[in-house]
């Protein structure tokens, strides 16, 4: 039996033309950027060259991308950085990944006010309680561009509105976003914002910031200056280039790519639905990612379809926990609303590059055969 991977939205597999990038930072190009020889120059050209297509994949300037280690260190300092006397205000939604809602809840365990921005049935963020919540002494405003379990796009825009008609800066947490869905730094007013190289088909280890020119935050790593001061330690050159690589590939064809990808997702939607059982959608109302379903299915646990799935050769998440005795369902979901039989019975299924119509057709099959088996 073929593997279905169907988990991109976990992580994506490093592309060819992107491993290619960087595979002469792991040979003759060893260079250390800060070096003024030959080898330091060429490695500078590659970091210097990755910042411009991080920057032209979503319409910043070069200077105002720093690159880090991965999304939760990003999300970790806007968030701290925006607090260093711990006092202040702090708004957040509730569909938040961890990478957000970890450091909001320490930042409140250390004295900052943080309200939470909760989510409508359809997992988009309520206007209304956002103008609650979003008050003139707010420092920072962060809310997702898209979410990474329904796949649900927000109204990032309008909570940038809000945020600066207080005098706050707003964060917005892309990683799932980029490369998936046009991603324009000026359209959606943000002045911070994330990106997460193993989204997009770079490897693991890397990510960006977005730091919009006149905002500030106190350096993450203090020592030899690198990435304009604000994270130092030598530049993690190879996965650098890949990152510039992975970023240019999603710019040259981000939107035939979601156009496809969502015919694909669409037909597997029809397909699930069409299978007989109560199943829910979630999200589906709102304009969502076009990669991504997160489906429930009434009656069942997420815990076993997820091991059925292993033995039909299908990688996918949960919507729930999977492990043992714990039953404990996604606070995406739980901020939906969602009822628990449903809730429980949910599973994410997340397209990419590499996916087929068949491989669509064929997950249908087998995740039929799946419930029918968990069924009887
Ligand atoms: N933000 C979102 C929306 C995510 O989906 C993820 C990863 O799943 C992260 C942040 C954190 O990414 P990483 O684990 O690469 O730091």
């Amino acid at each position: 039996m073929r593997p279905l991977y169907f988990d991109h939205n976990a992580t994506t597999p490093v592309a060819p033309r992107v491993f290619s990038a960087m595979r002469p930072y792991f040979e003759d190009g060893f260079g250390n950027p800060g070096s003024a020889h030959i080898w330091g120059l060429q490695a500078r050209k590659a970091v210097d060259k990755a910042r411009s297509q991080v920057a032209a994949l979503i319409g910043a300037r070069p200077e105002e991308i720093v690159f880090t280690g991965c999304a939760t260190e990003s999300n970790n300092a806007v968030l701290f950085g925006h607090f260093p006397d711990r006092s202040g205000h702090l708004a957040v939604s509730a569909l938040e990944h961890p990478s957000v809602l970890a450091p909001a809840m320490a930042l409140s365990a250390a004295g900052v006010t943080v309200d939470v921005i909760s989510s409508g049935p359809d997992g988009v963020v309520c206007p209304a309680d956002a103008a609650a919540r979003i008050l003139p002494r707010t420092r920072l405003v962060s809310v997702m561009l898209a979410n990474n379990e329904t796949g649900v796009i927000q109204p990032v825009a309008d909570m940038a509105a809000l945020a600066h008609a207080a005098g706050a800066a707003m964060h917005v947490d892309a990683s799932q976003a980029v490369g998936k869905i046009d991603v324009n730094v000026d359209t959606l007013g943000a002045d911070f914002l994330t990106i997460a190289g193993h989204k997009l088909y770079a490897p693991k280890g890397v990510g960006a910031l977005y730091v919009r020119t006149g905002r500030e935050l106190p350096p993450l790593l203090l020592g030899g200056g690198q990435e304009g001061g604000l994270r130092s330690g030598t530049e993690n050159v190879a996965l650098i280039a890949g990152l510039g690589e992975a970023c240019a590939m999603a710019a040259a064809d981000v939107a035939a790519e979601a156009a496809r990808q969502e015919r694909i997702r669409d037909a597997v939607e029809a397909g699930l639905l069409g299978l007989g059982y109560q199943a829910m959608i979630h999200g589906r109302g709102a304009p969502r990612l076009p990669n991504t379903t997160f489906i429930g299915f009434a009656g069942f646990r997420a815990v076993d379809i997820l091991s059925e799935c292993v033995t039909e050769d299908i990688g996918c998440g949960a919507g729930a926990a999977c492990h043992g005795a714990d039953t404990s369902i996604s606070p995406v979901l739980a901020a939906m609303g969602v009822d628990r039989p449903y809730a429980e019975g949910t599973i994410r299924l997340s397209l990419g590059r590499s996916t087929t119509m068949e491989d669509g057709m064929e997950l249908v099959e087998r995740l039929g055969r799946i419930l029918r088996r968990l069924s009887r």
